[in-house]
């Protein structure tokens, strides 16, 4: 069963001053338009279209809250590297997303979606490098890692490992593959994301075959 079953949408929060209040840990997940990063959000909460709720009208510049069935959130950021005009993107910054992840509390991690075939972009590791400060570990997901073959696929995940072997703490940064296509990577990033929420979490030992009948039982 997967971790995060639960998941459903919480709310959108334009201001920091709306910020929700309670002490619940909770994850942030950034990345590039098109990155990837709605498809992974889904795959881990294990809901269809979840965080396609970020994308519809309103809600694509603000963060978007994911309640997860634990009592912690997931909290979608919005997507970076889109066309827009300087003033634009320095006010969100300002105003809302540099602030929170500087200065939330609540949050115990960033989440990092990067296409595998366009890993550690500038607009990436500007975040990056911003956010290294606070102390609180980064996670990447080479995402649409089926997108590439095995070996190539190996020698991205080696060139970015050693890329983040030059950031300092080893603790604190780590990197795997990802697909929400084939749907790989998924319990590796899960033991992560409930390491940083303070969940026990198992691995399964053996994947045999779903229950009878269940939603994910496929014909013989
Ligand atoms: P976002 O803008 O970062 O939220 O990206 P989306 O999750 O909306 O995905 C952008 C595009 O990439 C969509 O067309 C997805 O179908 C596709 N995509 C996302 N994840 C994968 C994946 O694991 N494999 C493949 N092949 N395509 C993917």
């Amino acid at each position: 069963m997967p971790l995060f079953q639960k998941a459903v949408f919480l709310t959108t929060v334009a201001h920091l001053r709306d910020l929700p209040q309670d002490a619940v840990r909770e994850i942030a997940f950034a990345g590039r338009s098109n990155a990837g990063k709605s498809s992974a959000i889904n795959t881990l909460a294990n809901h269809v279209r979840l965080a396609y709720v970020s994308k519809t009208p309103g809600r694509t510049q603000h963060l978007n809250y994911f309640t997860l069935g634990e009592g912690k959130y997931f909290v979608d950021l919005p997507g970076y590297g889109y066309a827009k005009a300087p003033e634009a993107i320095r006010s969100q910054w300002e105003g809302l997303i540099g602030p929170y992840l500087g200065k939330r509390e609540q949050l115990v991690g960033l989440v990092v979606i990067m296409d595998i075939r366009r890993p550690l972009t500038d607009l990436d590791l500007r975040l990056i490098d911003w956010f290294r400060p606070t102390g609180r570990p980064i996670h990447i997901l080479l995402s649409k890692a089926d997108k590439l073959s095995r070996q190539e696929q190996m020698k991205t995940l080696r060139s970015v490992q050693g890329e983040i072997a030059t950031w300092g703490d080893a603790a604190l940064y780590s990197v795997q593959l990802f697909s929400s296509l084939k749907k790989t990577g998924v319990e590796e990033a899960e033991g992560v994301l409930a390491g940083w929420l303070g969940i026990e979490f198992k691995k399964q030992e053996n994947k045999g075959p779903p229950d009878k009948g269940g939603p994910g039982a496929k014909m013989p």
